[in-house]
């Protein structure tokens, strides 16, 4: 838990968030400002800044966010496919400091991104 985080906050619920599923390690809600029609965030619940700071211990957590992102497209019907996107770093465009999946889905994606 880093105290100045914002998506530490929505885990431990002081900050609200539409929350669509939960286990023991991570967290999946709603973007508050959805890019699709389908627009989730897949977060582990344990601080991690971004992509670049994971360690090699902390592989299977960052395969469990990747396999429950699967799920919980697949339950939310995105048959004809959808996209994962991990922005990483200023340069990758990502501006919350908690390391968190993007799964976009429900309409057609364009290539490549901006
Ligand atoms: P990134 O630019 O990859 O770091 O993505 C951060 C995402 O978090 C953006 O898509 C924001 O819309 C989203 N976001 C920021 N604050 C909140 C919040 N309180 N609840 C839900 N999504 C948020
Ligand atoms: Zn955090």
């Amino acid at each position: 838990m880093s105290s100045d985080c914002i998506f530490c906050k929505i885990v431990a619920g002081s900050i609200p968030a539409k929350r669509v599923y939960e286990d023991e390690l991570c967290l999946c809600f709603a973007d508050l400002n959805p890019q699709a029609p389908t627009h989730l965030l897949v977060i582990p619940k344990v601080h991690i800044a971004s992509l670049a700071e994971a360690e090699p211990a902390q592989s299977s957590l960052l395969g469990h966010l990747l396999t429950k992102s699967a799920e919980i497209a697949r339950a939310a019907g995105l048959d004809g496919g959808y996209r994962v996107i991990l922005n990483t770093g200023p340069d990758g465009g990502q501006t919350v400091d908690h390391l968190h999946l993007h799964l976009l889905g429900g309409r057609h994606m364009t290539w490549p991104p901006g």
